[in-house]
């Protein structure tokens, strides 16, 4: 009886929506809620674990099903919650996907089902909010150690700040910065902050990046604070842009780096190598010396192939003793010569630099060509 169960569990989970994860997309779900009625991944199961009693978890494969629960998630299955529990989910807020950090993931799920976060409009005022206040741990530029700091997003202003707070407990009166918010991207980097819940938030100063370390020891406050960020910037591009198509406005609210490492690097006169932190951000090449340094050592945009940018392996044709896993980036200016650690990382390398030099140039890489040509 239990094995006739599971096959007709198993034609079920093979419907349309019921074959991905109903909260990361994961191809072939093999888990699901029996409350809830939804067919999850491994990961996202284990989430939904810690929501107790809001939903009980149980492997389609592996357990006993009984034919009242079968036929519950035949009656209600990923579309059907969908349209419950994802009601109202604000464009901007980031749904996770499969191969994003689990704290994204746990923080739509308990959102979703725990909060009704997106059932109910009333439930989201955590980031759309006019103004949001609150206090994250922040590192200094000098003194490389973690600050408690009091952060505002002022959508009326449309500017980010962060204001001091003294060891008497008392928050400073004037800003420390206050910062653009059309300008500001943020990211998500918990291993090179050593944190769990690091973001990486970068904007423009005099000419240059400035990135800001921040973290916060809750996943639900730090994801507050990103998705906070990217309503802020939504609602300034609807006001600037009404006739634009949302899909469109919500493009880049925020951009995850294309690809971060360690590099070497050749000096512009040919120099010895230096160890260098790489971060892409699309047409934006920066190097560091650390990771964690408030502004790059350089900034290099990558325009057009057909404007005399390119990548290629190996090193100059003079310069014999570079070592292996060495690769060149040209621009009109300069060539860069690079080098990889190990042969994998080179060619990764190599073939997102390539994307960027081939991709179509679009009216904002143009700014970024502008701002990043001012600080190098
Ligand atoms: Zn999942």
């Amino acid at each position: 009886m239990a094995e006739k169960q599971r096959q007709v569990l198993m034609q079920i989970v093979q419907k349309p929506g019921n074959n991905t994860c109903a909260d990361c997309g994961d191809k072939d779900p093999e888990w699901a809620s029996c409350n809830i009625g939804v067919f999850l991944c491994q990961e996202c199961a284990g989430i939904h674990r810690s929501l107790g009693t809001d939903s009980r978890v149980k492997s389609a494969r592996l357990d006993n099903w009984d034919a009242e629960q079968v036929e519950y998630m035949d009656g209600v299955g990923n579309e059907k919650a969908k349209q419950k529990y994802e009601y109202c989910v604000p464009v901007f807020y980031r749904r996770p996907k499969s191969n994003d950090y689990n704290f994204l993931k746990k923080e739509w799920i308990l959102g979703k089902y725990q909060r009704l976060e997106f059932m109910e409009s009333a439930n989201q005022s955590a980031y759309s909010c006019q103004r949001k206040e609150g206090v994250l741990m922040k590192l200094g530029r000098d003194r490389r150690i973690f600050q408690l700091r009091k952060f505002v997003i002022d959508r009326s202003e449309n500017r980010l700040s962060y204001y001091i707070i003294e060891d008497s407990g008392k928050t400073s009166s004037k800003p420390k910065a206050e910062i653009n918010l059309d300008e500001v991207n943020a990211v998500f980097v918990p291993e090179k902050i050593g944190n769990p819940y690091g973001l990486q938030i970068t904007y423009y100063k005099n000419g240059s990046t400035r990135c800001l370390y921040v973290y916060s020891d809750n996943s639900k406050e730090i994801v507050d604070w990103y998705n906070a960020i990217r309503a802020a910037k939504l609602e300034r591009r609807q006001v600037a842009f009404p006739d634009r198509p949302l899909a469109k406005l919500t493009d880049d609210l925020t951009r995850d780096f294309t690809l971060e490492g360690w590099l070497c690097k050749m000096g512009p006169r040919h120099e010895p190598f230096k160890r260098r932190w790489f971060t892409l951000d699309k047409r934006k090449l920066s190097y560091f010396e650390d990771p964690l340094n408030a502004f790059a050592k350089g900034e290099v945009f990558i325009g057009h192939k057909d404007n005399g940018y390119s990548v290629s392996f190996g090193p100059p044709e003079d310069e014999s003793n570079c070592g292996e896993n060495c690769f060149q980036l040209h621009t009109p200016d300069r060539d860069f010569v690079m080098r990889a650690e190990i042969k994998d990382e080179m060619d990764q390398w190599v073939e997102k630099l390539k994307q960027v030099v081939e991709m179509p140039l679009s009216p904002q890489d143009s700014k970024c060509k502008l701002l990043t040509d001012c600080s190098y």
